[in-house]
């Protein structure tokens, strides 16, 4: 069967999902939820889709009687995603939301739980775990040519612009460049290594207190503990162009990748030479992959279940407490 998929939220990453989703084979977009009318017409001649399938955000809940749709996937600021998300669930539909899923571990544990409950799925946008050169290096790990893993090194961020925009507004955000980009090391740190770490010790500076408000990181460095004794130390900023580079070494190889979770193409290398997978569209791979979860349980190397969302919360979580604390916070 083929995934029918409503996209709620028809922002810039919402747009890319949707033209990705042209070239799905087993996910079609069907449906939007829009709180804006002149998009939500725009979308229809785009893509075709009915009347039928269009709510906003007071009536959404009636997607609960429509048979056309399968699946919502949550694109919109992340402190809507946990109320929107169980709405889906409640409607008995399954929940795709982006990362990152709540504003918390606790809203994501909300999410989990609720998800049960309506016995739908809960998956998180997590591209990556998807793309095929991040994909071969976690089986190169998995088949330990890369011997004990001992370091980690993520760096993830961009200059924001516009400050009025919700990125930089703590109660639609959660939090600043973390929320956003920081947690791609944060999760990255934990497929490449495969671990999950024990504690975090975090130091966060703020340049411009005027556009990266009280609540609102510009930028944090941050280091993680595994239970192996691998360490990993990442950057997550606001005011850095460019920065999207992931570098790992074990006591009989090394991988390092630039881009490493941009849209791609990921480029990189190990001790063995350079990674030649083909990029694909990654939110295509994505789409097909989480159909494939759905109907037939082919489950992704790494999972994308609310579960591994709740544990990038969780050290988000930690690192925000151990900013504030300078100390070091244990998982
Ligand atoms: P965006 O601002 O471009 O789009 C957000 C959409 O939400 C807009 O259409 C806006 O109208 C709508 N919206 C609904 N209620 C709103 C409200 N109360 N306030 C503001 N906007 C509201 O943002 P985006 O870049 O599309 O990001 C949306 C989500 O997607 C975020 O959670 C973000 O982290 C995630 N994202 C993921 C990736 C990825 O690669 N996985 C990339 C970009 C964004």
């Amino acid at each position: 069967p083929v995934l029918n998929v409503a996209i709620m939220g028809l922002g810039s990453y919402g747009t890319r999902v949707a033209e990705a989703m042209q070239a799905c084979k087993r996910a079609k977009l069907v449906g939007v939820i829009s709180g804006t009318p002149s998009k939500v017409k725009k979308w229809q001649s785009t893509y075709g889709i009915p009347s039928k399938n269009c709510y906003n955000y007071d009536n959404f809940d009636a997607i609960k009687d429509n048979p056309d749709i399968d699946a919502v996937y949550v694109i919109t600021p992340n402190g809507l995603h946990k109320d929107q998300s169980i709405r889906v669930a409640k409607a008995g539909k399954h929940v795709i939301c982006e990362k990152p899923m709540g504003i918390n571990a606790q809203e994501g544990q909300e999410m989990v739980d609720a998800c049960k409950a309506a016995n739908v799925k809960l998956l998180i946008g997590y591209r990556m775990h998807f793309e095929p050169k991040t994909v071969a290096v976690i089986k190169m790990r998995k088949e330990g040519q890369f011997g004990d893993l001992k370091f980690f090194q993520g760096q993830s961020g961009f200059t924001i612009g516009d400050p009025n925009q919700w990125r930089l507004n703590k109660e639609l955000s959660g939090g600043g460049a973390m929320m956003d980009i920081g947690i791609y090391s944060i999760n990255g740190a934990r497929y490449m290594l495969g671990e999950e770490p024990i504690w975090v010790t975090a130091q966060e500076t703020k340049t411009d207190p005027v556009k990266f408000k009280e609540g609102i990181d510009e930028t944090i460095q941050f280091q993680m503990g595994f239970p192996s004794g691998a360490v990993a130390n990442c950057l997550s900023t606001y005011n850095m162009n460019n920065l999207d580079r992931f570098f790992m070494t074990g006591s009989k190889g090394f991988v390092e990748m630039q881009p490493s979770t941009g849209y791609g193409p990921i480029e990189g290398r190990t001790h063995e030479g350079p990674l030649t997978q083909p990029h694909i569209t990654h939110q295509t791979l994505q789409m097909d992959g989480m159909a494939a979860l759905i109907f037939d349980g082919i489950k992704p190397i790494v999972p994308v279940d609310g579960e591994e969302g709740v544990k990038d919360m969780k050290i988000i979580d930690a690192i925000f407490q151990a900013t504030k604390t300078g100390e070091k916070v244990m998982l």
